[in-house]
């Protein structure tokens, strides 16, 4: 999976790349990741990006033409890949979409500053719009993040643990079940019996039925959509 990172502040992606599991996806070539800093492809001598907006008001708007320049000359004309616009006027960003964009091999991510984007890029440049929820941050540095973290978590052979994306909250429409480690008591506070019984089919079962439990109580929203079956069914109707 490739991903090119158009903005102003690349300086803040690239520590989140040197840590854990990104870094160990880069090792292993699973995952490329290339930062682009806009105002490197600017032309004029101050190296402007941003200007006041036509019709005025506060604030700063980015600039067409490094942005234009930048996306094309990395990825060619038209680009070579979707071109990913983070902004809070976006889809909404789920596990569904983080699923739906790991089909790719390559995307873009132009990352936002100050009030925002010209209108021209998202009309002639790109082709999606994403959003990582209803409120408003300084940049899409973070947002940018969030989908290659996410993303990367679902590249085949990116997690330690083959199966670790498998149970992840959202994955299969359910919150996940809850999860302990040693020891087996602490402050008098015991660990679930069947999870120290070494029994694997009834710890999934205990483990499927926290799932729906904690599904029901926190986002009974899921268990709509949720693929659920006939045992699903009758231990929530219990
Ligand atoms: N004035 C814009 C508006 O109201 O829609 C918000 C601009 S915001 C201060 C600057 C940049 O941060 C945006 O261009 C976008 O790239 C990014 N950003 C802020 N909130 C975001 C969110 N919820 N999801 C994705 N990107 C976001």
């Amino acid at each position: 999976m490739r991903f090119d990172v158009f903005s102003l502040f690349p300086a803040v992606i690239r520590p989140y790349l040197e840590i854990s599991i990104l870094q160990r996806a880069i090792e292993k070539g699973l995952l490329e990741v290339h930062l682009h800093d806009i105002r490197s492809f600017t032309t004029d001598r101050h190296h402007i990006t941003d200007d006041a907006p036509f019709g005025g008001g506060g604030g700063m708007v980015m600039k067409p033409e490094p942005i234009f320049t930048a996306v094309e000359s990395v990825l060619g004309s038209p680009p070579a890949c979707p071109v990913i616009l983070l902004t809070p006027q976006g889809r909404t960003y789920t596990q569904q979409v983080a699923a739906e964009l790991a089909a790719y091999p390559h995307l873009a991510l132009l990352c936002g500053r100050y009030e925002g984007i010209d209108e021209r890029v998202r009309e002639h440049l790109v082709t999606d719009e994403i959003s990582i929820g209803d409120y408003v941050l300084t940049g899409g540095e973070l947002p940018a993040l969030i989908l290659i973290d996410s993303i990367t978590r679902l590249i085949p052979g990116a997690l330690g643990d083959p199966d670790g994306a498998q149970d992840d909250s959202f994955a299969s429409g359910l919150l996940e079940y809850p999860h302990y480690t040693r020891p087996a008591e602490f402050r008098g506070w015991r660990v679930p019996e069947v999870l120290l019984s070494g029994n694997h089919a009834e710890i999934a079962r205990w483990r499927r039925q926290q799932a729906l439990l904690r599904t029901w109580k926190r986002r009974p929203d899921l268990l709509e959509k949720a693929d659920l079956s006939d045992s699903d069914r009758r231990f929530l109707a219990s």
